[in-house]
């Protein structure tokens, strides 16, 4: 029996990291990448360069994207939408949960399945059965193809809602890019303040491990949807956070992050809450912009 095969399409640092975890492991991986010069070293390495997009279609029924977005996926895949049937299309590119379910329904279409990814780690974690990915789409099309994808990662499955792996993957960025803003201004302010990121780390990584025990005690009150200011108070968090914004002024560091922080503290307040928890927050979100 033959090597088991499969496409990437889509070289940067992630999709060529994916090619070397599968050349690894021993697969036949056919690989297409606008900017052909992407492809030297994993051809170099024994990858099989397809001359035109057809053709890595053309190579087998796996077929893996890592392209940056979905509108880089249609570009690409429109002009030979009739290569597509009979292909199973592992979407590693990051987008939204709608644009995968609109994907999921272009696919079926034109003969293929489509399941949705959503990929938890840098480039550097390809390869690693630690790290995770988050998938949706038809359940038997995941099960027939799950030990290829473990071989890039593990393998979170979500569901069969297309949209799910997306959303997963954006419900994580969400708290990624406010956390690392939130460690960027705190940065900002200390510098301003003569302290280098190097002394501010110990300090840094104690306060965003102190984190899980926060949503530990909260998310059984919030699911419960009771907020009781028994310990803390959001009157008291919006006089917090009003010190953390004037000592971002007072250090002549931007203040538009504590700025929209204390606005939406100051909605909770206005709303009602300010005897209950900060988390009481979480109400001001869900009745969204209109509240
Ligand atoms: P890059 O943006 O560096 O690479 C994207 C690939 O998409 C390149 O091969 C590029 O081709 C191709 N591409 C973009 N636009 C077009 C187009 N219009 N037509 C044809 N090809 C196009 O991204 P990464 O490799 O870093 O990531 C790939 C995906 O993985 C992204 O969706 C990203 O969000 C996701 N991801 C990345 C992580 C990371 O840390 N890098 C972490 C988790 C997820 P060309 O080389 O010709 O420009």
């Amino acid at each position: 029996m033959g090597a088991q095969a499969v496409t990437v399409i889509g070289l940067g640092p992630m999709g060529q990291a994916m090619v070397n975890a599968f050349l690894g492991e021993g697969y036949r991986v056919t690989v297409w990448n606008r900017t052909a010069s992407k492809a030297d070293d994993l051809v170099a390495k024994g990858a099989i360069r397809a001359a035109t997009v057809r053709e890595a279609l053309g190579a087998g029924e796996l077929v893996v994207l890592s392209l940056t977005d979905y509108a880089a996926m249609y570009a690409l895949l429109e002009p030979v939408q009739e290569s597509l049937a009979g292909r199973v299309i592992v979407n590693l590119s990051s987008d939204t949960p709608d644009r995968a379910r609109e994907a999921a329904a272009w696919f079926a279409e034109r003969g293929a399945r489509h399941l949705t990814g959503g990929v938890q780690v840098p480039p550097s974690g390809i390869g690693d059965a630690a790290s995770a990915t988050f998938y949706s789409g038809p359940r038997e099309v995941f099960d027939a193809h799950r030990r290829t994808l473990e071989v890039l990662t593990g393998a979170d499955y979500r569901g069969a809602d297309p949209g799910l792996a997306a959303l997963y993957y954006q419900l994580g960025m969400d708290m990624f890019w406010t956390s690392m803003l939130s460690w960027l201004h705190a940065l900002a302010v200390a510098d301003a303040n003569g302290i280098k990121a190097a002394e501010l780390l110990p300090h840094a990584v104690a306060t965003m491990t102190s984190m899980p025990q926060f949503l530990e005690f909260y998310t059984s009150r919030i699911d419960a949807g009771e907020h009781p200011g028994d310990v803390d108070r959001l009157a008291m968090g919006v006089a917090s956070v009003e010190h953390v914004e004037h000592t971002a002024r007072a250090s002549g560091v931007d203040a538009a992050l504590p700025a929209a922080v204390l606005d939406i503290f100051r909605r909770g307040v206005a709303a009602g809450h300010a005897d209950s928890s900060f988390t009481s927050l979480f109400e001001v979100f869900r009745k969204g912009a209109a509240a």
